[in-house]
């Protein structure tokens, strides 16, 4: 596995290794049929597990982010980090330390940033996807959004990945939870097993 564990346990974010792990796998194997799609780059902790099993198949991610941070990681919310906060443009801004990241990676002749709110994006999409990783904003709308605008872009057999599917409201956030079963009652999707918090779909 071409990954870099030392850039991984440096690279700020919310993604298990175990849930990492996985999302290398699936792209492995989509990377061979299309391009992979992320939602919610952050600061690139997600991008190396894909973007390296995009680059070992010659494939590309598309990876998706206005980078002024979600809801919950704006100054005084529960996930705000004072480092991403940018003094000069006085508001979050993590697209320096993804590209950063995705740089150290050796991964930009794979990875391709689009900065830019995931609905403007989708205005004008056409490619085919083989893999769709939702992992951006997590209140309902959003989570809707980003579901309804992308996941009619996913090839047959393509996987439709969700980040943080809490069974439990106690544990976190329900929003990819909802909207995860609600992909699944579709009826378009066979379900794979969650890998801790990580929902597996697989289109039919
Ligand atoms: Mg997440």
């Amino acid at each position: 596995m071409d990954l870099n564990q030392q850039l991984i346990a440096d690279t700020k974010g919310f993604l298990h290794g175990e849930e990492g792990r996985a999302l290398y796998e699936f792209a492995l194997e989509a990377a061979d049929s299309g391009p992979c799609l992320e939602i919610g780059s952050y600061c690139g902790k997600s991008a190396l597990y894909l973007g390296a099993a995009c680059k070992a198949k010659g494939g590309i991610l598309f990876s998706i982010d206005h980078h002024y941070g979600s809801q919950e990681q704006q100054p005084g919310e529960a996930y705000f980090d004072p480092a991403l906060f940018d003094p000069r443009s006085f508001q979050m801004d993590t697209f320096a330390l993804f590209r950063k990241t995705i740089r150290d990676a050796e991964l930009e002749d794979t990875v391709v940033p689009i900065v830019t709110y995931s609905d403007i994006a989708a205005r004008a999409w056409q490619i085919p996807l083989s893999l769709l990783f939702i992992d951006g904003g997590h209140s309902l709308d959003t989570v809707r959004r980003d579901y309804n605008h992308w996941a009619g872009h996913l090839m047959s057999g393509g996987y439709l990945l969700f980040h943080d599917i809490y069974t439990r409201p106690e544990d976190g956030g329900q929003a990819p939870r909802l909207i995860y079963e609600r992909a699944l009652a579709s009826g378009l999707f066979s379900k794979l097993p969650t890998i801790r918090t990580l929902g597996v779909l697989k289109r039919k």
